[in-house]
């Protein structure tokens, strides 16, 4: 009999009861006591959800974020959380969240947040120096087992191995964290032993760390902490996913546990190896549904290539998606706005699950007993590869006429910047902003009326011209050189452009969570992107005519648009990041048309999309900086491109930056102390940069003084003729009361640069 189960379920709630619970207690509005409730109402639901496999993850759900109660549970409690007094539950959050600083003290800054390997979720990492020391803190552990064991549920426990906790965190005095293995292995066996008299049968230890590049030092350690744990406590499935194995295939599959579990999806190919060195008393698990985007699975597909491997394994297969679902939404049940047909090629969480007990099914049983099912499926997946939906001729056509001359500016650099200087005779250190403005209530209650009907089409654009002039004057006032108009009219850098285009949908309750409380609700791409009409330039015409300063045309790049949404599986990301390039690239060329002298083409996500194995890198920043350079660079030399990035590591990856070419690129500094430039700076970059001087992911008001400082560093470095002034990002999440007095601020600076220079 086929095993089925689950390796981590969305925690955010269908509806997101568990941000709504977050933020009323952060608030001040609930007391720890309602939160605990809520989150065990919605645990209780989630394993009702998923009562139909025969293993179900605990321990999976949090209430900020899963690495951070691992850090608990080993008692890795950074010490400045501590001795504050107060509930267990204030420490957690003083480490997930910070404390703003309060001059009476109580004041801790937050724990480092980064992303989950190549997922759009970001934990919070594990700090470690010399002197770390663990001890085991089941509190929170034994609540959700507890509960799981009264709600009846078959349980298996989900945590973090050792390895991948170190490989995931830091050291903050320089020391090796592999150092600390000898002292973190005992907490990890007395855990072990605690969760197997709880009478637990079998453990999920996470090791999604073996699917990266990793030095004979941790293999090494991978062999040893592993045969240290063998003999405690309940069976081991060791679970790794995201990526294929490659060399440590034989290494995973040696190790001394009772189970594997493998990405399916990433590293099919590794099944059949898999199956020939794990010994014969370990069982194999496979993620056969995707756990990382939202389409129905191709059950006959799967089936074909699955039924051999069940006759050959039989009881020591099973089968699951293949990562946690934290990164899918939870339920289509409530997409009932969505255009039915889109609707009925996706899977969400819950209905994965569906099709995992179908596969079982088959798998045991035969197809037959499934068969109306079966045929539901196929006729759904048959239809989507056959819409002429997703197939547009004319796309097909404008992608296959892609030369390398389109991603071609006519000049290089030097003689583009002399061209822009005479057009747009900006000051030596010229100012500008990211793109947004505050979003005000007043401007989200605008689209949300606009979106119900309250408000017709000719008021809102009214409403939202009012927002721009209002916008204009403010940076006329302030003494800005190039202006923007302020995005009020945009809900999200990407929802807004995938709105406009064809290719797109868009779910309502499709979130998922990216950090704590914090969701987003990912486009889905779906079809062949087509631009139908032009989507900024009327607002950006009519920006510009209020104001003789340059108005930057706003736009977010191909890669950004791709790395953000649920993308098609049914051909290479790099194609549809072409089609992407093209729409884009549309758009660009009819804002120069329009009279637009600037146009800055966000890219805040390039990074991100980077692959967690070095040898791809080059093949991703290949196709994803030719798809920037198609999107922007089909204009006159005289017409000024920027680009934005809101990251501050750019050392590995400055040459794909430089190739992209852009005259001017903005990025976040201001907290680095403009060190990050030190790349820029050793690079020889020779086109303009804007690094942040105003740290927009904080209430504070940088100074004058302060600002000129932070040039002057970056003078140091780079030539000052090549320097822009700006803040690190868009200022929509800010209020304008923080936000003018920091502008104010950065323009004085600005002045003071230049009379100083
Ligand atoms: N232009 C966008 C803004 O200002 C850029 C946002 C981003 O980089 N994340 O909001
Ligand atoms: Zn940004």
């Amino acid at each position: 009999m086929t095993i089925t189960h689950n390796l981590g379920f969305p925690r955010i709630g269908a509806r997101r009861e568990l941000k709504f619970a977050l933020e009323r207690h952060w608030e001040g509005n609930a007391p720890p006591a309602e939160l605990q409730a809520q989150a065990a109402r919605l645990r209780a639901r989630h394993w009702a959800q998923q009562s139909t496999l025969d293993f179900v993850p605990v321990g999976d759900f949090s209430l900020y974020d899963h690495v951070l109660d691992m850090s608990f549970l080993l008692g890795n409690v950074p010490q400045r959380a501590h001795g504050h007094g107060g509930e267990a539950l204030e420490a957690y959050f003083r480490v997930a969240r910070g404390r703003a600083s309060r001059a009476d003290c109580g004041c801790t800054h937050a724990g480092e947040m980064t992303k989950w390997f190549d997922t759009n979720y970001h934990y919070i990492v594990p700090e470690f120096n010399a002197a770390t020391r663990f001890a085991l803190d089941t509190t929170h552990l034994r609540t959700q087992l507890q509960e799981a064991l009264d709600a009846g549920v078959r349980a298996k426990p989900v945590i973090l191995g050792p390895l991948t906790y170190l490989w995931l965190g830091k050291s903050t005095d320089g020391s090796d964290r592999l150092a600390l293995l000898p002292a973190l292995l005992p907490v990890y066996a007395e855990l072990l032993d605690w969760l197997a008299q709880q009478g637990i049968e079998w453990v999920q230890v996470d090791e999604p760390a073996l699917v990266t590049d990793l030095d004979a030092c941790w293999r090494q350690a991978y062999a040893d902490a592993y045969a240290s744990l063998a003999g405690h406590g309940p069976k081991l499935l060791l679970a790794t996913y995201f990526g294929r194995l490659e060399d440590k295939l034989p290494l995973a599959c040696g190790l001394p546990v009772g189970g594997l579990h493998l990405d399916a999806i990433n590293a099919r190919d590794e099944v059949e190896p898999a199956m020939a060195l794990l010994g014969p008393d370990k069982i194999l698990s496979l993620g056969v549904v995707d756990g990382r985007n939202i389409w129905k699975t191709d059950l006959h597909a799967t089936l074909a290539w699955l039924e051999p491997v069940q006759r050959q394994l039989q009881e020591r297969l099973w089968i699951a998606p293949s990562c946690s679902l934290l990164h899918v939404p939870v339920d289509l049940e409530l997409e009932t706005g969505m255009d039915p047909e889109v609707r009925s090629w996706l899977a969400f969480a819950v209905q994965k699950l569906d099709e995992l007990r179908l596969l079982q099914a088959a798998l045991d049983h035969g197809r037959v007993g499934v068969q109306e099912a079966l045929i539901a499926n196929a006729a759904a997946v048959d239809r989507r590869r056959a819409s002429t939906r997703v197939h547009n001729p004319q796309v097909a056509q404008a992608v296959a006429a892609i030369t390398p001359a389109l991603g071609q500016r006519i000049s290089a650099h030097a003689q583009r910047a002399t061209e822009q200087a005479a057009v747009l005779a900006l000051p030596l250190y010229p100012t500008t902003t990211i793109g947004s403005f505050p979003q005000t209530p007043h401007i989200r209650q605008a689209r949300r009326r606009h979106k119900l009907g309250e408000l017709d089409d000719d008021a809102y654009r009214a409403a939202m011209q009012a927002e721009i002039a209002h916008c204009v004057d403010v940076q006329e006032a302030l003494g800005l050189d190039v202006l923007v108009h302020g995005e009020a009219e945009r809900n999200d850098m990407v929802e807004y452009f995938g709105e406009q285009l064809e290719g797109y949908a868009f779910s309502t309750n499709g979130w998922v969570q990216s950090y704590g409380s914090r969701c987003v609700k990912p486009p889905i791409l779906y079809g062949d992107v087509h631009r139908p009409r032009p989507i900024t330039v009327e607002w950006t015409r009519h920006a510009q005519s209020l104001t003789k300063k340059p108005m930057k045309g706003m736009l977010t790049g191909p890669v950004t648009m791709l790395n953000w949404s649920f993308v098609r599986d049914d051909q290479p990301r790099a194609a549809t990041c072409r089609q992407l390039a093209l729409a884009i690239r549309a758009e660009v060329q009819d804002l120069e048309r329009a009279g637009v002298r600037i146009i800055q083409i966000d890219e805040a996500a390039l990074r991100e999309g980077l692959p967690l194995r070095r040898k791809e890198w080059d093949d991703y920043l290949g196709w994803a900086v030719e798809a920037f350079r198609i999107a922007a660079n089909g204009v006159r030399d005289a017409t000024q491109i920027h680009t934005h990035m809101c990251y501050s590591e750019f050392n590995d990856i400055m040459e794909a930056i430089a190739a992209m070419d852009a005259d001017v690129i903005t990025i976040e500094t201001s907290r680095s102390n403009m060190a990050l430039l030190d790349a820029f700076d050793g690079f020889r970059y020779p086109n303009g940069i804007g690094p942040g001087v105003y740290d927009i992911h904080s209430p504070n008001i940088p100074s004058r003084e302060q600002i000129v400082d932070l040039m002057r560093k970056a003078a140091a470095r780079i030539p000052a003729a090549q320097l822009w002034v700006n803040p690190d990002c868009g200022l929509k999440t800010r209020s304008w009361d923080e936000v003018l007095p920091a502008l104010e601020n950065m323009v004085a600076a600005a002045r003071t640069l230049r009379a100083t220079a």
